[in-house]
């Protein structure tokens, strides 16, 4: 084992510190990335604070990594020294079951999540992207154009494909009017890759002072969700509805926006489901509430590139790792310009 250095959270109530833990081995089929940026996720607060329970302490968060390979195992063939590579929330799944097989390993049953992931190297669990460096599979390594400023790409690792995924499997494109709910991480990339598909975007925010940022993202209306006559006046006219919302809330008041056999797809995780929604919404107009998860591998790529072509980046607020618990607070007060990224640089020893 080497040794790698981050910050972690050591328990859930207690600010994240400096961290020191092993660092596996190279393996034939292994990247070494030395990491230049790492995105805040509102996934990576929910973990350290255990919202979402069986968190494993201490816990190195971050899964939106780009990094420099400077290391290769001998069997790997798609990546070289000095190649700019990015890793998501995943670094390993079992590869031969139907999820694997069809390029869904987000939904094998045996994913290994980046962080907080039973570890089959080391007996430990998996340590994210707050960190100095990861040793990930070359399966899960991204190619990264050098096009797109590195910092700004590092979000499109999750926000990005957690958001572009369910927008392709719906199909959304020209003549479609979609909504996007909350303006965060998740929600300003939703609007950037809907406005980019052609589709018609709506954007479904609580913050007032989001409204010009909304627009100039790629959204065509602006609607405050806490005033009901303005959700009026959308009622029974969106096709889809992406709801990034990270905490609980009422699904009825989307739920009714939507067209006959309309979908409101679930990408937020929020500590307590939402109320149950009314089945006579569902029923009378044949709308489906749905879930999505992240995307595959070849997913991200496919999204990556596309980002590339159509210069396509997160906007972000660059920190200093110090600075990451105050990034937090603000996160919870939905207080984003849209997703933080970590300069890894700032990590001292
Ligand atoms: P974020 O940057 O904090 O954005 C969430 C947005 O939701 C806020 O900016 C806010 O937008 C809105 N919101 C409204 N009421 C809220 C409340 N009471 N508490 C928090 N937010 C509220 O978070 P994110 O990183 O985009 O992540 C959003 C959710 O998606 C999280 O639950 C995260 O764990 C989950 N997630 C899921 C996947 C997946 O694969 N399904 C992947 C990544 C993340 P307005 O100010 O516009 O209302
Ligand atoms: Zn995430």
């Amino acid at each position: 084992m080497n040794n790698n250095f981050g910050y972690a959270a050591y328990d859930a109530h207690t600010p994240l510190r400096p961290f020191d833990f092993p660092r596996r081995e190279i393996n034939a089929q292994d990247v070494l990335i030395e990491i230049l940026y790492c995105g805040v996720c509102h996934s990576d607060l929910h973990q350290v604070r255990n919202e979402w329970r069986g968190a494993t302490f201490p816990i190195v968060p971050g899964h939106e990594i780009i990094g420099r390979v400077i290391e290769t195992g001998g069997a790997v063939n798609r990546f070289k020294t000095g190649d700019l590579a990015g890793v998501g929330c995943m670094v390993d799944a079992c590869g031969v079951c139907p999820d694997c097989q069809s390029d869904q390993e987000q939904y094998c049953d045996h994913t290994v999540f980046t962080y907080n992931s039973p570890d089959k190297h080391t007996g430990l669990v998996t340590y994210g992207g707050y960190a100095r460096q990861i040793v990930v599979d070359q399966r899960f390594v991204l190619h990264i154009s050098d096009k797109l400023h590195p910092a700004a790409v590092a979000p499109l690792l999750c926000a990005g494909i957690t958001t572009y995924s369910p927008l392709r499997h719906w199909n959304i494109g020209r003549g479609d009017k979609v909504g996007v709910v909350g303006l965060g991480g998740l929600g300003h990339m939703a609007v950037k890759f809907a406005h980019a598909f052609g589709a018609e975007v709506v954007l479904f925010t609580t913050s007032p002072a989001k409204v010009a940022d909304g627009k100039r993202l790629g959204a065509d209306e602006v609607v405050i969700s806490k005033n009901p006559e303005d959700m009026q006046k959308h009622l029974q006219s969106c096709n889809f509805i992406l709801d990034t919302v990270a905490a609980p809330h009422d699904l009825d008041q989307y739920l009714a926006l939507l067209k006959r056999d309309g979908c409101l797809c679930l990408v937020g995780v929020p500590d307590h489901s939402h109320p149950s929604p009314s089945v006579g919404n569902l029923i009378f107009r044949r709308r489906s509430v749905a879930g999505s998860l992240i995307g595959g591998i070849r997913e991200t790529q496919e999204m990556l590139d596309f980002c590339a072509e159509h210069n396509i980046v997160a906007d972000i607020e660059l920190i200093a790792m110090q600075a990451i618990n105050q990034a937090y607070d603000r996160m919870l007060k939905s207080d984003v310009k849209y997703r933080f990224v970590i300069d890894m640089s700032t990590l001292e020893a």
